[in-house]
């Protein structure tokens, strides 16, 4: 037997095993509770939520058991209290669980049926792409552009300080997002999805994996991946210049490193900083005394507060 074959076999087994939680779950919880609130036209949708629930949560759980330690062993930053990352531990799970997605989609979904419906009225064929990859990177573009107009246009930063006013930065801290921000940058991908035909199931595939670098980017590191690597993938390192006191987000550009799967972009677009310094990580005026809010809601609100100022 060829080493390739041992792989796919075993890569088939935890498949396998996954469909069959898949079911279980589905059928001996989310179905009777369907049932007990009547909600039984929501079968489908339930029946795909819970399958990325249990994506995500696996990643979570997962993402925790290799990153965690990596903090623990080699962290940038020591705290005496580690209660405000509690709040990040929150954003992960609404985000990564599916409770935010599944909002977004229900929200998003008249929208994109209509433009769906456009499309194949005009006869439009979107391209579909077998290149997973080619995926990962088109998305990641759209991500840096989205990102640097989140530092450019200050109604849209008022969102975006959100994320970047956690000081005690760990791995849990990437879904730290004001919820309209999550709004806007799920509906922004989903169209781009759209508009390439990406099938669904490569459209979650691609965001798990993008997850899972922008999670590890965010870890309480001590870590880079090198002169060449951390021109190739966002590293702990250069991910944390983007959220340094008085780098993050000043200068002619609004900040630096806004990449978040690859540097390229930075490179490309000359907002690339491999200074090689673990700076603190917050926004300027927090040292001023600048309130952002500990609690969720508190940071909701306060976002909307900046917005209208
Ligand atoms: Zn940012
Ligand atoms: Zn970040």
């Amino acid at each position: 037997m060829l080493p390739d074959d041992t792989g796919a076999e075993g890569q088939t087994v935890i498949v396998e095993w996954f469909n069959i939680w898949h079911q279980w779950i589905f059928e001996n919880i989310v179905q009777p509770m369907l049932y007990r609130m009547e909600w039984m036209s929501f079968d489908e949708l339930a029946y795909d939520w819970t399958h990325l629930f249990l994506l995500g949560a696996l990643e979570v759980v997962l993402l925790w058991a290799l990153i965690r330690p990596l903090e623990l062993w080699l962290p940038v930053e020591r705290w005496e209290s580690r209660k405000a990352t509690r709040v990040d531990v929150l954003y992960t799970l609404l985000a990564r669980l599916g409770v935010l997605p599944i909002f977004f989609f229900i929200v998003l979904t008249p929208a994109f049926d209509w433009v769906n419906a456009q499309i194949r009225m005009a006869g439009i064929i979107p391209p579909s792409f077998d290149n997973l990859l080619l995926y990962v990177v088109l998305l990641d573009f759209v991500d840096y552009w989205r990102h640097r107009f989140e530092h450019r246009f200050n109604i849209w930063w008022a969102l975006h300080a959100v994320h970047h006013s956690q000081r005690q930065m760990t791995f849990w801290s990437d879904e730290r997002e004001h919820l309209l921000g999550q709004l806007i940058a799920a509906a922004l991908r989903a169209a781009v999805g759209l508009a390439v035909g990406a099938p669904p199931a490569t459209f979650v595939t691609v965001t798990l994996a993008t997850a899972a670098i922008e999670s590890f980017s965010h870890a309480n590191v001590k870590l880079s991946f090198g002169r060449i690597g951390d021109r190739l993938l966002v590293s702990p390192l250069y991910h944390r210049v983007h959220h340094a006191i008085g780098i993050g987000h000043t200068g002619r550009t609004m900040g630096c490193n806004f990449a978040s799967v690859f540097p390229v972009w930075d490179v490309v677009f000359g907002t690339a900083n491999f200074t090689h310094a673990y700076l603190p990580t917050g926004i300027d005026d927090q040292l001023t005394g600048r309130d952002y809010g500990e609690g969720f809601w508190r940071q909701q609100w306060l976002a909307f507060r900046r917005m209208a100022g």
